[in-house]
């Protein structure tokens, strides 16, 4: 499990989370929805140790984060924009992540069969698609079985055959007893996968629950028009 507790942070006068506390259960699909700026990025990367909070704690498996920075070795993050090394191909960039994390990776072959990423490998990263490009970022980061999976808007770029097996992925893995935390822009996707929903505005957390949970508060028919109320009132 994953405490979050009175979690605050600043940059200068913008206060951009007032206190977030929410625990995020071992082995659900949670989503992290906001309007642009309500501190989503943020949020993740506190728990990444990547944003230094200014207030507050997580406590992941029971101890504090503080200071800490073993346990980020049980995360995979998918950033939501991945810079590349552009005179790299994607072979040698798989190969440098591997060494960088010196830790066992899986069958990165299976995900390169899953993306029809062979024809790529030695190509250099500069030259890619961006569409491409993410599927690459995609293969770094399931390519290391850790308990918990972090992925900013994953769907990002890709076609529609290559965002089936992104769902399909997510799915197997979920199986096989991950946490998995997502910040996406695509409502449907959302919908697909996700057990729970946390929205965030104005640094605080105005929601958590499933979506039906969240229709019913919001009394609208579907998820798309429950967040968009949301996002109206808010903006009123
Ligand atoms: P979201 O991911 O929901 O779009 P962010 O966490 O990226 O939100 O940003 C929340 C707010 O924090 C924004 O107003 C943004 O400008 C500000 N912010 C984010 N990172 C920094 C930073 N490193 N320095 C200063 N301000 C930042």
């Amino acid at each position: 499990m994953i405490e979050i507790r009175g979690l605050y942070k600043k940059y200068g006068k913008n206060e951009v989370l007032k206190g977030v506390d929410l625990a995020i259960e071992e082995k659900k699909i949670v989503a992290v929805l906001g309007p642009n700026g309500s501190g989503k990025t943020t949020f993740i990367k506190s728990i990444l140790g990547m944003v230094l909070p200014s207030k507050g704690d997580i406590i992941m498996e029971g101890k504090s984060i503080k200071k800490e920075w073993k346990y980020r070795n049980n995360i995979d993050y998918l950033p939501q924009i991945a810079n590349f090394p552009n005179n790299l191909t994607v072979k040698e960039l798989i190969n440098m992540i591997k060494d960088l994390r010196q830790k066992k990776s899986a069958d990165d072959g299976a995900l390169v069969e899953l993306f029809k990423l062979e024809p790529f490998l030695n190509k250099k990263l500069g030259n890619l698609s961006g569409g491409t490009k993410q599927k690459v970022n995609i293969l770094l980061t399931f390519m290391f079985d850790s308990p918990i999976i972090i992925l900013d808007e994953p769907t990002s770029g890709l076609d529609p055959i290559s965002l089936i097996r992104l769902k399909e992925l997510i799915d197997t893995e979920k199986k096989k007893g991950k946490t998995i935390i997502i910040t996406s822009h695509i409502m449907n996707f959302v919908e697909e996968v996700a057990d729970e929903i946390v929205f965030l505005l104005e640094g605080k957390i105005y929601f958590k629950g499933s979506i039906s949970e969240l229709k019913e508060k919001t009394n609208q028919p579907d998820f798309e028009h429950a967040i968009a109320s949301i996002l109206t009132q808010s903006y009123a």
